[in-house]
């Protein structure tokens, strides 16, 4: 089924959705497990459930391939305001941003100002900001922005996606910068010549880059729900005396939920990214294609209406 998901245009399914909000919110039921609401509201109180038991967040609001200022505009608005709302409720969050949901399609500039803006208001808090990393097409531009941003303000870092060819040198980089990075498998279509394509192979790159983030990363995270990567890790970290404070991990709103807590109650630090908002098209197909135990989770909430 995840196959069948993954073979459908996901241009075409995010586009349809997107172009209809009545009928994208009609059928946010089926992204309930995943995404927290369509509002800041609705998401705090996911962060403030997470908080109580032990477990840091991230908080995304859903956009991206934005190809309108306005739009670009109304995102960084609703970060801004993400981030006053997160400091009044004192939660331990911080925000996580989609470089082409601010502009970076139109002009480079244009999501630099919105970066700006972003990163402005967050720097009284000593907030971090992680630029999420999307198709292999916007990679150099979004470390492009991340360099431009950071003379502004050192709390940005990027992601690295593991699954990428060129993954390992960007780790390489990133530990010479002291660039705080999250280490993820990546999640977009991608040729072979781009990269690797079988789970053995991404697994096995994924952990040449979390170790080398381990030994010498500036506070990395890994993120992913694979458990045979969270036991290499918690195993390598062991055996090399990587404290538990100096990395942490990180997991998808709604996805392993026990083994969040679980972590976190064996010692570790846990981050957990939580997507809000009404464009949950694009991140959701993205969530269906990977993973056969999402699309029962959602066949399941059909039938149990
Ligand atoms: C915090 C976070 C941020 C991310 N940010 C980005 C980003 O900026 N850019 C990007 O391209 N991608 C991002 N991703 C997505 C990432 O690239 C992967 O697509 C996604 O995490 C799936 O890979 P995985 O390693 O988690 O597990 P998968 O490869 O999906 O699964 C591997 C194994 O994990 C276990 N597992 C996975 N899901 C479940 C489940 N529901 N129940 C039980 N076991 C399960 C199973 O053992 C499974 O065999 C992010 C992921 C996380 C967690």
């Amino acid at each position: 089924m995840a196959r069948v998901v993954a073979s459908l245009p996901m241009a075409s399914f995010a586009d349809v959705l997107n172009r209809r909000p009545g009928l994208q919110r009609r059928l946010f039921f089926l992204a309930r497990r995943f995404v927290a609401g369509e509002t800041i509201d609705t998401a705090l109180e996911a962060v403030a459930a997470l908080n109580a038991d032990g477990l840091a967040a991230s908080l995304d609001f859903l956009g991206e391939d934005v190809h309108s200022e306005a739009e670009a505009a109304h995102t960084t608005h609703v970060y801004l305001d993400m981030i006053d709302r997160i400091v009044a409720a004192r939660a331990d969050c911080n925000v996580s941003v989609k470089c082409s949901a601010i502009g970076q399609a139109i002009s480079e500039d244009l999501a630099l100002a919105n970066l700006a803006r972003i990163i402005e208001r967050a720097r009284p808090h000593d907030m971090f900001v992680r630029l999420d990393m999307e198709g292999s097409a916007t990679v150099d531009s979004t470390y492009r922005l991340l360099e431009r941003a950071r003379a502004i303000y050192p709390d940005v870092g990027p992601v690295v996606q593991a699954y990428l060819r060129r993954a390992e040198a960007d780790v390489e980089r990133a530990i010479e910068q002291a660039w705080r990075v999250r280490l993820c498998k990546g999640a977009y279509k991608e040729p072979p010549s781009v990269a690797f394509q079988h789970m053995a192979e991404i697994r096995e790159h994924f952990l040449v880059s979390a170790r080398a983030l381990l030994e010498r990363g500036t506070y990395p995270a890994i993120a992913t729900h694979d458990e045979r990567i969270i036991t290499a890790v918690k195993a390598y970290a062991g055996e090399h005396n990587i404290a538990n404070g100096s990395f942490e991990f990180q997991m998808l709103y709604g996805i392993r939920p026990e083994r969040q807590r679980e972590l976190r109650r064996e010692g570790h630090r846990v981050r957990i990214y939580v997507p809000f908002g009404t464009h949950w098209a694009g991140y959701f197909y993205r969530r269906m294609a990977e993973r056969r135990e999402n699309v029962f989770f959602v066949v399941r909430s059909i039938f149990s209406r």
